[in-house]
């Protein structure tokens, strides 16, 4: 027997969660498929900037939030030669209610939307449950297959299936969403580092050195590292082995000499492919993409989760009352792609030119720091920092809780 459902949620990131629990505070019935067993992955983005914050006090989450394990990054500092170092974002200079980024793992963001969202009785999440192929008829998506980690394979049919498995999401595939890839000359490697008491910096401190850079971001009990370097040179870095790499990363960061030792292998350092993309529509009749699976961000500025969780909140607003009717149009699909198409390409244009003007400069051994123009700015009119605090931090266009979705605040 077919199972049915109103809204059918692929994937349990933020953009899937946020939608979900927003639709099911508004009665519509709403079922997310993940297809892994709980939340934890290593190193998926754990930066909650100011709009989610404010977000999140909104659906009345604020409390429980704060009291999660987190620590707060207020300012992104650049290297200028060896042991100088400028201020471009200074979250403390914005006019919001949380002017700091929150560093928390996403799987304790993820299980306080999920238990948020269990609280409503239109909501279901199927965890273990992997979307295997979209269920197409006459051009429209009417639902999903699906199998499950025991091997049971189904089916799901929705009046609306909203594509939230990220940047390598299953509709990319479907030959009327085409997928445009921007040129991307670096890629980013993941490590922890012990945390030792005296390193406290409460800002995101890149380190530069000629052909290398690397970002330290503060955790509450460990320093989480982004080594960056040039796009598809992942296995020359394995080849080269462990003891190359610390050596580098010692040079890089001499201060962290002392514990370059506690990586053990070359498993300890993840990979990510940095792209940067962005489908051409959002939507065909029946599915509609957000998150990741409609944008690829790089990591640079940390936007990826907000800017999901953005889409997730437009989305929402925009379709919780035709959903509650039963069907939803193609306009009204495209109008959430309509709503949040400028905040993606800002962002998107900002972080390219980034990558040219700032970070490949430095990973080609050309530079040590930002541009010269920027430099010279920055100094002499610090409140300059306000801005890039801005775009990263709220961002074009942020998007508010629906009233349908607010809360008061809960104890934690
Ligand atoms: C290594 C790394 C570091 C990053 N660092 C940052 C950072 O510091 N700050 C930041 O803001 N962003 C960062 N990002 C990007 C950030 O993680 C994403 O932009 C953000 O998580 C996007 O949210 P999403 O919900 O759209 O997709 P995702 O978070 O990718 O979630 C997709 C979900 O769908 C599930 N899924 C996938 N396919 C299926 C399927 N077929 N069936 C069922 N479930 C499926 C996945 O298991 C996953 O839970 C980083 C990304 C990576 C990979």
């Amino acid at each position: 027997m077919d199972e049915r459902t109103t809204c059918l949620v692929i994937g349990g990131g933020p953009a899937g969660m946020v939608l979900a629990l927003l639709l099911a505070r508004a009665g519509v019935e709403v079922t997310v498929l993940e297809k892994h067993a709980d939340f934890l992955r290593d190193f998926r983005g754990d930066t909650v900037h100011p709009s989610t914050l404010q977000l999140l006090d909104e659906l009345g989450l604020g409390e429980r939030f704060a009291a999660l394990p987190y620590s707060t990054v207020e300012e992104v500092v650049l290297p200028v030669g060896a042991d100088e170092s400028i201020v471009v974002a200074d979250f403390r200079r914005l006019s919001v209610r949380h002017p700091y980024v929150a560093m928390v793992p996403q799987w304790d963001l993820l299980d306080l939307l999920a238990d948020a969202a269990r609280e409503e009785p239109s909501f279901t999440l199927r965890m273990r449950t992997e979307v295997t192929g979209l269920i197409r008829e006459s051009g429209s998506v009417r639902g999903v297959r699906y199998r499950t980690a025991d091997g049971t394979t189904g089916e799901i049919r929705a009046a609306l299936t909203v594509a939230c498995d990220g940047r390598w999401s299953i509709a990319h595939g479907q030959p009327d969403l085409p997928l445009r890839e921007f040129p991307v000359g670096i890629d980013a490697w993941w490590f922890r580092l012990p945390r030792l008491p005296g390193d406290r910096p409460a800002a995101l401190t890149p380190r530069a050195a000629a052909g290398r850079f690397a970002v330290v971001i503060p955790r509450t009990d460990f320093l989480q590292i982004a080594y960056i370097g040039p796009k598809g040179t992942d296995p020359q870095l394995r080849e080269r082995g462990i003891e190359r790499f610390r050596e580098d990363i010692a040079e890089l960061m001499p201060d962290f000499r002392d514990r370059v030792d506690t990586l053990a292998s070359m498993d300890d350092v993840k990979h990510l492919d940095v792209r940067v993309n962005r489908l051409a529509r959002w939507h065909v009749d029946g599915l509609l993409c957000i998150g990741d699976a409609a944008h690829a961000m790089s990591p640079v500025g940390g936007v990826g989760i907000n800017l999901a969780v953005q889409d997730a909140v437009a989305a929402a607003t925009l379709l919780a009352g035709p959903l509650r009717r039963g069907a939803v149009s193609p306009s009204e699909l495209a109008a959430v792609r309509g709503r949040r198409l400028l905040p993606t390409v800002v962002v998107q244009s900002l972080q390219r030119l980034l990558h040219r003007g700032v970070v490949e400069p430095i990973v080609a051994g050309r530079r040590m720091g930002p541009p010269a123009p920027a430099l010279a700015l920055l100094r002499r009119v610090p409140q300059v920092s306000r801005l890039p605090a801005y775009l990263i931090g709220v961002g074009l266009r942020p998007e508010h809780a629906p009233d349908f979705a607010r809360r008061p605040a809960a104890r934690a």
